[in-house]
């Protein structure tokens, strides 16, 4: 996207986006397609925050209606990306599939329940036996597997990373700025919206999109906007690349808080996906916790080693769903954050959803279990699918 610091502020845009990282791109991408002027703001650069960390996982195996359509709308966004984005690099979206296991009769129970939602949606998922998820994952102890689910859409980026500059590039393509500055206001100004900028500078638009994950709050917080966004520390711990293939599909083990797959460069990461609520309990207890579920589950990974740690940061929520659309009682104002982990892969349906916002006003019905007022209405939808 090309930076015009001077070009963006001197004149006022239709739409402004506070923050890009993928959903602020996928959202700018889309508005320009639209015909309209976008200036896209970033403190920190373009893909900085959890965009730079997320390692590029793709699945429509989720547990409530919202998730499944969003899902299932990027999914198809994602195997046409050469032909709508034109990437300078080809991300490479390899369908590894996610097999979710399930150790205990609940747990089946659960995952049986979220696959009939998902049929009806047309997501082709499917149960399997206990000895068809150790055909499917090489290396998979079934001794202590009751079943479990499988989905052979579901994959990942092999660089996902190039899925960020796709949309960056395309964007500037059709027009849209890129500012290197962090906005530190957001206030009405006549029938649009003033962005005060860090440095003092003023950049005025018609609408403003907040896609600047969980600071999005301290932002809409001095007008009035509540919103339960918050920061969850989140880790993965990665091998040096590994010449033998150990691991091809993802493999989520939910009952003991793991995940693992080994990833097109060798590498492979496994995740104790409770770890980021115990930050204080720190590194090594994480650790523990995932050698004591490969030795369980993924004995094949015994003498794999795992030197290096990434810390990233989960934008939650209460209902663990994404905050998007339109600001009730601010013309003109928009959001797009708490992505809940799944920024990636729901970012084409993000960014189309905006800028139907945005363009026309209209959202579809089953949209609004993702309202921003639906926290003062009390009306959630939790989704338990969560990774
Ligand atoms: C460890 C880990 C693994 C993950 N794995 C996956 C995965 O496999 N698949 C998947 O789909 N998702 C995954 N995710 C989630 C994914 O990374 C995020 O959901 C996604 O990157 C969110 O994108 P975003 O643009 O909403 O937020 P971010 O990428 O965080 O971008 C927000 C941007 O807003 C900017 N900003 C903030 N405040 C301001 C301000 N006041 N002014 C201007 N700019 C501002 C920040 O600088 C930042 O660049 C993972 C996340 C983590 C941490």
């Amino acid at each position: 996207m090309s930076s015009s610091l001077n070009e963006s502020l001197g004149k006022s845009v239709d739409v402004a986006i506070v923050g890009a990282g993928i959903t602020g791109l996928s959202a700018a991408w889309h508005l320009s397609q639209r015909g309209l002027t976008v200036a896209a703001f970033d403190g920190t650069g373009i893909g900085s925050g959890a965009t730079a960390v997320q390692p590029g996982g793709v699945r429509q195996q989720w547990g409530t209606e919202v998730a499944c359509r969003m899902a299932r709308e990027a999914y198809a966004f994602y195997n046409e990306i050469g032909e709508r984005l034109a990437p300078a690099v080809d991300p490479r979206l390899t369908a590894c599939g996610y097999l979710f296991v399930a150790r205990g009769e609940a747990e089946l129970a659960a995952q049986r329940e979220r696959l009939e939602l998902q049929h009806k949606l047309g997501i082709p998922s499917r149960e399997v036996t206990p000895e068809e998820a150790g055909e499917l994952v090489e290396g998979l102890d079934t001794s202590e597997v009751v079943g479990g689910v499988w989905c052979d859409q579901d994959g990942y980026f092999d660089r996902p990373l190039a899925v960020v500059g796709a949309f960056a590039d395309a964007a500037a393509r059709d027009g849209a700025t890129f500012v290197g500055r962090r906005v530190e206001r957001i206030a009405r100004d006549g029938e649009g919206w003033r962005l005060e900028l860090a440095g003092g500078e003023v950049a005025r638009a018609g609408a403003v999109v907040v896609a600047a994950a969980w600071d999005t709050p301290k932002l809409l917080g001095p007008l009035g906007v509540e919103l339960p966004i918050e920061r969850e520390p989140k880790y993965l711990f990665y091998s040096d690349p590994i010449r033998e293939r150990l691991l091809e599909p993802l493999v989520v083990v939910p009952e003991l808080h793991f995940a693992a797959k080994q990833l097109a460069d060798g590498s492979v990461l496994a995740s104790d996906l409770g770890g980021g609520s115990r930050p204080d309990e720190g590194k090594e207890d994480w650790h523990r916790n995932v050698r004591r579920a490969i030795t369980a589950t993924l004995p094949i990974l015994e003498y794999v080693s795992f030197p290096v740690l990434v810390e990233g940061f989960y934008d939650v929520t209460p209902d663990r769903q994404p905050v998007l659309g339109a600001i009730d009682g601010h013309d003109g104002l928009f959001v797009a954050a708490g992505l809940n982990g799944r920024g990636l892969m729901m970012a084409p349906a993000i960014g189309r959803v905006i800028a139907d916002g945005v363009a026309t006003g209209e959202v579809e019905d089953w949209m609004s279990a993702l309202s921003p007022s639906r926290f003062a209405d009390g009306t959630l939808t939790p989704e338990l699918q969560v990774v």
